[in-house]
């Protein structure tokens, strides 16, 4: 396996020293898989304090784990000690951390065969549960007694499903039985990190597979409102790589007032859960000419084009024909900023009190259907119905 250089200095420094160290997890995975790894994670024997006196640059980023990053050329490289869990409580995380020298205890406190294969250019591949056959037979299978180890922690469930999802693997067989008897227990779990998993598993390229998702009995859990809704998940896969076009399609068939409380249960940040909120509200709307286009553009501002993609997905019409309407239409007024006239005009004609917004909300409609009459004298007559 080609190691970057900067990992193979780390390990070099380590092993001058002393100690062990090994690539380990979703890098060895990847590169496996044939794909890129996204960043390099290593398992050591040394202790955090032993690591942290050989490099000169490193961040306490998960010290209470055993995990101390070092960092060469700007780029952070975590090396956590090696380390067997302590008690699970509440089926979370465990009560404490205790190290150990042995990689063996490392590799077995991992969740999946796939993530627990450890590599160095001394040793070769460690894979002690059969991970590269796994790998090549795209199964994720759960290390040692999956019953057990969700059990332990509840969130692994979750995980599985993920890489499932993103892998394009299936789950072995026990590991799927042990997922259905305790799917129950991702309500130890919190909001936060079921969604981290969720979101993960729908900007994959295989969201068939949230049918396993719904298999497992675990979707009752944080999402009992999309059981029992006939969709093809399969689409989703060809939407955009934004979370909340998927998440609106994930959620058509739900009530548009309930999609709204679904994200803050999910605690999703404010911009989202307002866009996935508009998005649903507006998933409906006929797109049947340019007028309607710049309607929907004063209606849904910044996602538009989201609300569009949507639509289309919802009712197969082109989505491309619609993005060029509104590549047509969307230097036109479709808001009050942009129309010639303001509230001052009105108040100068006479105009008061709620009639002036009335009256702005009628010139910018009247300025979506002929934009071209958007000019400061031409509204005023239209107000003053002198035409
Ligand atoms: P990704 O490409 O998504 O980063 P990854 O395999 O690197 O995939 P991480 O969540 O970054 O996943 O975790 C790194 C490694 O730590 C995993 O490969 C696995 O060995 C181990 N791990 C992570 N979470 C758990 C868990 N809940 N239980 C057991 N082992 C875990
Ligand atoms: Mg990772």
């Amino acid at each position: 396996m080609q190691l970057p250089k900067n990992v193979v200095f780390i390990l070099n420094e380590l092993y001058k020293r002393g100690y062990e160290g090994y690539i380990v997890g979703g890098c060895v995975r990847d590169y496996l898989m044939g794909i890129k790894p996204h960043d390099y994670d290593i398992t050591t024997s040394a202790l955090p304090e032993e690591v942290k006196q050989i490099f000169s640059h490193t961040a306490d980023t998960g010290i209470q784990h055993g995990t101390v990053t070092v960092i060469i050329d700007k780029v952070g490289y975590e090396i956590t000690t090696y380390r067997i869990d302590g008690e699970y409580k509440d089926n979370r995380h465990p009560e404490e951390v205790i190290f150990t020298d042995r990689l063996t205890g490392d590799l077995s406190r991992r969740d999946f065969t796939i993530n627990a294969i450890a590599y160095n250019n001394i040793k070769g591949y460690v894979d002690l549960f059969g991970g590269m056959e796994d790998i090549k037979n795209r199964i994720i299978r759960g290390v040692g007694e999956p019953d057990k180890r969700f059990k332990e922690d509840a969130l692994r469930m979750m995980r599985a499903v993920r890489f499932s999802a993103q892998l394009d693997f299936s789950i072995e067989e026990n590991t799927m039985k042990a997922l259905k008897e305790n799917a129950g227990l991702i309500e130890n779990i919190s909001i936060e990190r079921i969604r981290e998993e969720f979101f993960k598993l729908i900007m994959s390229d295989h969201n068939e597979r949230l049918q396993i998702l719904l298999e497992s009995g675990m979707t009752e859990y944080f999402l009992p409102e999309i059981i029992g809704k006939d969709i093809d998940y399969g689409k989703i896969n060809n939407l955009s790589y934004d979370i909340v076009v998927r998440l609106s399609y994930i959620l058509k068939d739900v009530d548009s007032l309930q999609v709204s409380k679904i994200m803050k249960r999910f605690k999703a940040d404010n911009k989202s859960i307002n866009a996935v909120s508009l998005v649903s509200k507006l998933r409906e709307y006929e797109i049947s000419d340019l007028y309607s286009m710049r309607k929907l553009i004063s209606k849904a501002g910044e996602n538009t084009k989201r609300v569009i993609e949507i639509i289309c997905a919802i009712n197969g019409s082109s989505y491309e024909n619609c993005i060029e309407m509104f590549n047509s239409v969307k230097n036109d007024c479709c808001s009050l900023k942009e129309l010639a006239i303001g509230g001052s005009d009105l108040i100068n004609i006479g105009i008061k009190g709620k009639a002036i917004g009335e009256n702005l909300d009628r010139a910018l409609d009247y300025v979506m259907a002929e934009p071209w009459k958007n000019e400061r004298e031409v509204l005023i007559k239209y107000i003053k119905g002198e035409f």
